[in-house]
């Protein structure tokens, strides 16, 4: 079998054990004599799918009880519009600017009829390098929207605001529970599974449940309400990615769970900025402050040579290294199935890489 380290961004490496059982349950899940992707999801053998992925996550992330754990479908983009349709009851909503993520965002939202968009940060003129400074917010806003990493830039928030009036809404989709947040600093969480959860498909949406009211006229599948009372069920739901889910939440808490994997990741990280800070090609363009722990951009300022060190990188097992189309250069996503002995040998590759073009 051919061996590569999975540098991709999403849909990004998962766990090589969550895989092999994946592989060990394909032609006969739990006695059924069927495959997962076979079974009806009405059936009691999804049913305990279903209530154990939600288990697991609520386990892992501290989850309230006065949370919904909603398991959708649309990808995070979808929400960029679900969250202003159902949350914006006055029709005046916040947004803080810190990259390509963000501006989509942005963009669904002001594509919500009569509804006001404040962007009130940004760092778009420091070209997110960096996430911008929070400011505070007035409490007639219906919500405040962040992007807790910007997996384009490759920046973070690593510290959330607190104690303001309205609810905070976090995109989450390239660092859910990568590192630890506390559940009820936000009002609602969305990631799209593909990064750090399992197969693109499903999303995921943890909302406090006093936020989840009736809208007038909003589409079934649009509206938090319906997924809620149809514990995300509704229509069929992307049974395969949620039971994959279910077995990477179950690989994590055996790791010790996020705080055990923060510290891992962090080491991960640390090792590749460290190794970038001192060498004489390649360099991080992100300000150290805001550097994320799970995508991490890196350039030699030459075109030609990022070109020349992905291909090399490639072929070498190093794959999908080349940079976001916007931003060029090269990115090393490390999130948490990437196994630490893949950067360490990144590293390895990159000196060799140096030397030779010195
Ligand atoms: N937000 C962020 C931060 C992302 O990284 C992505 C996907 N890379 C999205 C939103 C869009 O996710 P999806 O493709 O699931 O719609």
């Amino acid at each position: 079998m051919k061996k590569v380290y999975n540098f991709s961004a999403g849909p990004a490496v998962l766990p090589s054990s969550v895989l092999k059982k994946v592989q060990d349950e394909m032609l006969d899940y739990a006695d059924s004599g069927m495959s997962v992707m076979e079974l009806s999801h009405r059936s009691s053998l999804f049913q305990a799918i279903i209530d154990d992925a939600e288990c697991l996550l609520r386990e892992l992330m501290s989850i309230p009880d006065h949370y919904s754990v909603l398991f959708l479908q649309g990808g995070a983009s979808l929400q960029f519009s679900m969250i202003p349709m159902n949350l914006a009851q006055n029709k005046k909503v916040a947004y803080v600017n810190s990259g390509s993520w963000s501006e989509k965002a942005i963009e669904e939202a002001l594509k919500i009829p009569d509804l006001t968009v404040d962007v009130i940060a940004s760092s778009q003129q420091d070209q997110f390098k960096k996430v911008p400074t929070i400011p505070a917010v007035t409490a007639d806003y219906d919500y405040l929207h962040i992007t807790t990493n910007n997996t384009i830039e490759g920046t973070t928030y690593f510290e959330v605001p607190t104690g303001i009036e309205i609810p905070v809404i976090a995109d989450m989709s390239s660092n859910i529970l990568s590192s630890e947040y506390d559940v009820s600093d936000f009002g609602l969480i969305y990631a799209g599974a593909q990064k750090n959860i399992g197969p693109a498909g499903l999303t995921v949406v943890i909302i406090r449940k006093d936020l989840i009211r009736l809208v007038d006229n909003l589409p079934a599948m649009l509206d938090y309400s319906v997924q809620e009372k149809n514990n995300s069920m509704y229509n069929t739901p992307p049974t395969f990615a949620i039971y994959v889910a279910k077995l990477v939440f179950e690989w994590l808490k055996e790791l010790g769970g996020v705080k055990s994997i923060e510290a891992i990741n962090r080491k991960k990280a640390q090792l590749l900025y460290d190794y970038l800070d001192q060498s004489s090609l390649f360099s991080s363009p992100v300000e150290r402050g805001s550097r994320s722990l799970t995508n991490i951009p890196f350039v030699t300022g030459d075109a030609a040579i990022d070109k020349q060190f992905v291909e090399e990188a490639e072929k070498a097992g190093f794959v999908n290294l080349k940079g976001h189309r916007s931003v060029g250069g090269m990115r090393a996503s490390l999130y948490n199935a990437f196994p630490i002995e893949g950067v360490t040998a990144l590293i390895e590759f990159m000196d060799t890489f140096t030397k030779k073009t010195e």
